[in-house]
């Protein structure tokens, strides 16, 4: 199973160390999405290809026409928060009160109710786990904000989960499509999303790709705009993961999608014997916070 998804944030979303101190200027950013989104459409109508994009109520409001044409194409709108922040930097409050903002952002767009999500950075992490409870009250039945490995904003990294699992929550279910996790030299890291698709030759990600059972992607409008300005306050990991090799990515994007046959989450969510999957118990975890 090979599952399409996009986020659709714009070229200054990136996750900085001090969110807090520059939401206040993404009006000064100059308008960068387009340029991807035009190229994303493309690449799906050309192969008749669905995706789950998931969208920041931010843009949902900016703009709006960018949401309308995913769902009038028939893709399915997700949230991926109101205002782009890590969700472990939030409480509770601030964590629901964002993702209902998010959600009824696009739900007043498309008329449809939210039902998939995926946090910004995949930033539910142990200490967040909480964050399970307010998707469930919310009424999102599929996540997919487990980075099942280390990572700096997010990341299970002792949970083996890199298939589609059912997250057990203080007795509420929901259903996860974790990201996929590749092993190449020994080392795990993903293939299909951030610097290392743009790093790594085509055809070693078409060999893990193809050698994977269960591949899911995350692809961001920024990634297909070469052109674009570099953010001041970045770490050099984060220059690298959002900036390296962008010049190649659409072609390796393109490739992708022509070589595999990719479905969107919905597709997904129905091929999937939840009856049969691991169940992630994460109650042990739990924390009132
Ligand atoms: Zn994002």
């Amino acid at each position: 199973m090979k599952i399409l998804t996009f986020d659709i944030e714009d070229w200054f979303h990136i996750i900085r160390k001090y969110p807090e101190d520059i939401l206040d200027k993404w009006g000064n950013y100059e308008v960068r999405i387009h340029r991807g989104m035009d190229k994303i459409f493309q690449v799906l109508s050309d192969n008749d290809v669905k995706a789950t994009f998931f969208v920041v109520g931010y843009i949902a409001r900016k703009h709006p026409e960018i949401i309308k044409r995913i769902h009038d194409m028939g893709f399915e709108v997700a949230a991926h928060s109101d205002m782009h922040k890590a969700a472990y930097k939030q409480s509770r409050e601030e964590f629901k009160l964002d993702l209902s903002d998010c959600m009824k952002s696009i739900e007043n767009i498309t008329g449809e109710k939210v039902i998939s999500y995926r946090a910004p950075g995949f930033s539910i992490k142990k200490q967040n786990v909480w964050a399970f409870e307010i998707l469930n009250e919310l009424g999102i039945e599929y996540d997919a904000s487990i980075f099942p490995a280390k990572r700096d904003n997010g990341g299970f990294d002792d949970f083996d989960l890199g298939t589609p699992s059912v997250i057990k929550y203080k007795g509420m279910l929901i259903k996860e499509f974790p990201m996929s996790i590749d092993t190449f030299m020994g080392r795990k890291f993903v293939a299909t999303g951030g610097g290392y698709f743009r790093f790594f030759p085509y055809r070693l990600i078409r060999k893990l790709v193809n050698d994977a059972d269960y591949t899911m992607t995350y692809f961001h409008p920024r990634d297909f705009d070469p052109s674009q300005p570099m953010l001041d306050g970045l770490s050099l990991e984060r220059k690298f993961k959002s900036y390296y090799n962008l010049s190649t990515s659409y072609a390796k994007l393109r490739q992708l999608v022509y070589d595999f046959d990719f479905i969107d989450m919905r597709q997904a969510a129905k091929i999937v014997d939840w009856n049969n999957v691991p169940i992630i118990d994460l109650s042990h975890h739990s924390n009132d916070k």
